[in-house]
Order: C-alpha cells, then structure tokens, then sequence
C-alpha cells in the first residue's frame, strides 16, 4: 500500500535525534512529555522558551532508547498492548478497547461535584485511593502558581492537593517533570491522562518494566482533541485580560456551563460571553493541535479506568477494563465517596451514551485521513499496529474525499488562518456549527459511517495488510 523509504541516518538509530525527526520537528508532538520524564539521564527539557522536546545542551544522549520507544506520536499498536495489558486484543473496529464493567454516576460530596468537570469520578477515586493509603500519591493536570492560566503537572498526595487540580485543562499538559520525580522515588502512584499519556506510559512500562510496580493503576480521561497553550492566550483576549499576570484564578468551564472564566487580582471576575463549547469551534480552527487530528483514542484505550461526559446531569460515565480499575471504583462506591449504577456487561463499541459509537468513529476517522494527508504529502505520521488500515477505505463518496482535501487544505494555509482569526466569532461558529451537522446527517460528510458495530463499513476489506511503519520525512530519504 504505502512503499517504505529507506532512511539515511547520521546518527544512532536510538538517539533523541529519531524522535527529533519523526516527530518533534514533522510537527506532531503533542507536547505529552513522556520522552522527557522517560530519559534516565534527563537530557531531554520542555520549558517555557521551547515548549517542544530538546537536548539540554552539555548532556550526552547515550542511545537508550527509551524516549523513542515511548513516544505515542511515533505510534501505538493498540490491539498488542491490549493484549498485553488486559489479555484481550482488539480488532481494529474494536475502537471503545475492553471493557468488563461499566458505570454512571458522580462524587458523593455536592461541595465537591460543583468543581468537577463532570461528575467528579476522577476526584472521587483519587479522594479515596490516596487516603485510603492504597496509593502514595497521584500524578495528575493542575495549573500553574505563578500563572494560573497555564496548565502544568501536578504530584498531588493529600485531598487539598487534589481538590486544587479538578477540571478539564484545554491545553496541551505535559507530565514531564512528574515522571522525572517519581524515578528517584519508591511507592506506588496512579496515573490521570489524556489517551496518549497513557498510550505513552503503556510503552515505556513495556521498555522498562520497573514502571509497571511504579504506577499499577492508570485513569484516563476521554479527550476529541487539544488546543497549544496560544489557545488559551486567545480566550483571554476574547475575555477582555490585557495583562494575564492580573489572573488569580482561571478555569475553562464554569460550574454553570458558561465559558472560560478568570478572577482577577481586584476581585473582578472576566469570562468570555458564550459558553465554551461556542469558543471550541474557533480554537479548532486555530489551536488544534496537528498530533491530536492524527490520533484515534477517544476513549483512552489502555486505561484501567476510562472516565468521560455524559452531557446533561453533570454525570460521569467509567469504562472499567482490569480487575484493579474495578477494584478500586468498587471501593470508592462502598467507601459512600462516589454514587452511581452499575453496567454489569457493557459493549464499548456502543458505549454509555448514545452517541459514543459515532463520536468514535469520526475521531477514527479524521486521524486516518490525516495520516493519509500528511503520507501523500511526505511526511512521517504515526502508525497505530493492526489498527491501521487503508485510509481509502474511509471514503465510501469520492466527492467527500475532495471536500476533505479542500478543507484540510484551507485549515492548514497561513494567510487562511490569519483571516480566521479576524472573522468575528460568531461567524465560526455558525460555520463550524453548519459544518458539524451535515458530518453528522445521512448524506453528509463521512457517508456511510452508520453501520452498526463491530461491521466494517463498505470498502474495508477484511485483513487487508496494515502498514507497520510511518514514513519519513521527505529530507531523510535515500
Ligand atoms: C482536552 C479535553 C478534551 C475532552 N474531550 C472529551 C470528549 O470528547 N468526550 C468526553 O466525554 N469528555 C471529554 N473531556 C472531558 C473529560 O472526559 C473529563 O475530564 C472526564 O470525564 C473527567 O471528568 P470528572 O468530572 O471525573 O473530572 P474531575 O474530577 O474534574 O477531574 C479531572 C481530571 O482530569 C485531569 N485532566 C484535566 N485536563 C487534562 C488534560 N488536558 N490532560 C490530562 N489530564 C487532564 C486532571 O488531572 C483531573 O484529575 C475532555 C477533557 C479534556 C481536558
Ligand atoms: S531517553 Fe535515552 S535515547 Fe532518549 S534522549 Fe535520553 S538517553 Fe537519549
Ligand atoms: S509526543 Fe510526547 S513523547 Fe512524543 S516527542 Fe512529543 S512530548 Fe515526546
Ligand atoms: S486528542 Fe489524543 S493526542 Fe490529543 S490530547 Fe487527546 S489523547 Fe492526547
């Protein structure tokens, strides 16, 4: 399907420089900080001034390789670590992962449930474990001191520290440096993160398995997408805060739905007019990051313990997928900390909500459109094992190929950018409104997609040949 070029390497094919050029530098990099917190001789360092991996100089990468075997943006082979992890692979329409119970529900302490993103379940079981003594602490997103509207890695051990990281961050997060601190440490922790945190550590478990005793229990969160860190720069603007050094307090979704809001030093309190679902369509246009279009995991795959939305009600729903996810919201459900029912057999494929098996699906989707973009143009793009298949299977209407090319096109050009940023809001997102609702008609844009489960849609043939690597980037062929 897709010819394999030959790469001509200057340098060991474990160094950082691999990842540098796979990655980093092809513009994928999610920003996950796995590499970093992964290098047993820290020479990696994501930091203000480059936010992006990067060799702190006078350090010797010695090759090991464990950044390039972590990185998610190299690539996951889901349905293997699957396999490994939970003792069942996935085929690659399997696209919710394993999951042997289900649950809806919500954090017992209503004080609490008013500052959760959702339901709280995250805060719940991290409530529990940790006080429990189960576990020594929890690595997780919380923001910034120093500027409160940076999103920034937490290790939180006590339920104050806790509370002080729920909600949804809508920036890119880095775990970079809680990784690094937890080498040099003994005890057991729990991992919080987006699907390519987890994808991440998953491999690195693989790589160097002390990690395996180190954090036994992963929670992912479900995550569509992410924004760079000059998204949230936009909200603030949009909010009217000239001077972000003025910001005490930022949060992304108020507790009563409305958007993105910050109290200020003087008490005042800023937040932008719309709700933050209405600024989501701009940022996509603008921020979304390139490495999150190209990723499949909406439901955090390989986490013992998936947590997502359930829309109205402000409940949470959980994937459990090994026996210590269960074990441990089991309980926190005895402990009275968290409230809810039990799925006793759930399909994930058609998940908790209604419209989970489609929601998956386009993520699916995109992803392998824009890997097959980013291939048809020459650059490197992650592989996802046996769950890669022919993107030209995606495409049951060839006019919506094109409609695709196009808007990919436009979404990518610069000077198409700068006039998005000037279009008044409220035009993007009657466009990105327009544009949601026929992907989602009939006879929209990702036609055919409304099989049921588990059936591969038209044009997918079965074992059809994956492909097994990424290509590279243009410069680095023979
Ligand atoms: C970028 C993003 C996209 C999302 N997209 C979806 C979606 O498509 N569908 C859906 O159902 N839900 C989505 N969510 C919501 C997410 O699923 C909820 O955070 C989750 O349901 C937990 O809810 P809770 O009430 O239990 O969280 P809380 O109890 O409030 O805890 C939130 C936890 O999430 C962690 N967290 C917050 N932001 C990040 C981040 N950026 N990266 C890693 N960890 C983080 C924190 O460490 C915290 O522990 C998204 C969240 C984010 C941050
Ligand atoms: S993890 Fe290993 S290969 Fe990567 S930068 Fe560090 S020493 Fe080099
Ligand atoms: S995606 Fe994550 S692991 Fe890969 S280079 Fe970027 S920060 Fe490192
Ligand atoms: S879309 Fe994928 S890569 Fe992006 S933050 Fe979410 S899980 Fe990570």
């Amino acid at each position: 399907m897709f010819a394999l070029s030959k790469p001509t390497l200057s340098f060991p094919p474990l160094h950082f420089e691999r990842l540098r050029a796979d990655v980093i530098s092809a513009g994928i990099c999610v920003r996950c900080g796995v590499c970093t917190g992964a290098c047993p001789v820290s020479c990696i360092r994501m930091d203000a001034a480059n936010p992006e991996p990067h060799l702190v100089a006078g350090t010797e990468c010695t090759s090991c390789g464990l950044c390039v075997a972590a990185c998610p943006e190299r690539g996951v082979d889901y349905a293997e670590l699957s396999a490994w992890q939970f003792g069942k692979t996935l085929d690659r329409w399997d696209l919710g992962g394993v999951a042997l119970k289900g649950f809806i529900g919500h954090i017992a302490d209503e004080a609490i449930w008013q500052t959760t993103s959702g339901g709280g379940l995250v805060t719940g079981l991290l409530i529990h474990l940790l006080s429990s003594g189960q576990f020594d602490g929890a690595l997780v997103a919380g923001f910034d001191e120093e500027q409160p509207w940076r999103a920034k890695p937490k290790l939180v051990r006590t339920r104050e520290e806790i509370l002080k990281t729920t909600r949804s961050k809508h920036s890119l997060v880095s775990i970079a440096d809680t990784l690094r601190e937890l080498r040099g440490r003994a005890g057991r922790y729990i991992l919080v993160g987006a699907g390519c945190h987890v994808s991440g550590l998953r491999k690195l478990q693989q790589a160097e398995p002390a990690w395996q005793d180190k954090i036994p229990l992963v929670i992912g969160i479900a995550c569509g997408g992410n924004w760079y860190p000059e998204g949230t720069d936009y909200l603030l603007r949009g909010m009217g805060i000239t001077d972000p050094a003025q910001i005490v307090e930022f949060a992304y979704r108020a507790a009563d739905g409305t958007g993105a809001n910050a109290r200020l030093q003087n008490g005042e309190r800023k937040s932008t007019s719309k709700r933050f679902g209405h600024d989501v369509y701009r940022m996509n246009l603008l921020y979304h990051a390139e490495g999150c279009s190209a990723c499949p995991d909406l439901l955090s795959v390989l986490a013992d313990i998936t947590v997502g939305d359930t829309g109205p009600g402000k409940q949470s729903f959980a994937f459990l997928r090994s026996a210590q996810g269960i074990q441990a919201m089991e309980g926190a459900v005895r402990a009275g900390v968290i409230v809810g029912e039990w799925h006793a057999s759930v399909d994930p494929r058609r998940g908790l909500r209604k419209d989970h098996p489609l929601r998956v699906r386009i993520k699916y989707r995109e992803a392998y459109s824009v890997i097959a973009r980013r291939q048809a143009d020459g650059l490197a793009a992650p592989c996802y094992g046996s769950f890669s298949l022919d993107a030209r299977a995606l495409w049951t209407r060839r006019r919506n190929r094109w409609i695709w090319e196009i808007i990919y096109f436009l979404v990518h050009s610069l000077w198409i950018r700068r006039l998005l940023s000037v279009l008044p809001s409220d035009l993007t997102y009657v466009l990105g409104k327009l544009r949601g609702t026929w992907e989602l008609s009939d006879s929209g844009f990702w036609g055919g997609m409304r099989h049921s489960p588990g059936q591969r849609p038209r044009g997918d043939k079965a074992g059809s040949p994956a492909h097994t690597e990424s290509r590279r980037p243009s410069s680095e062929r023979a």
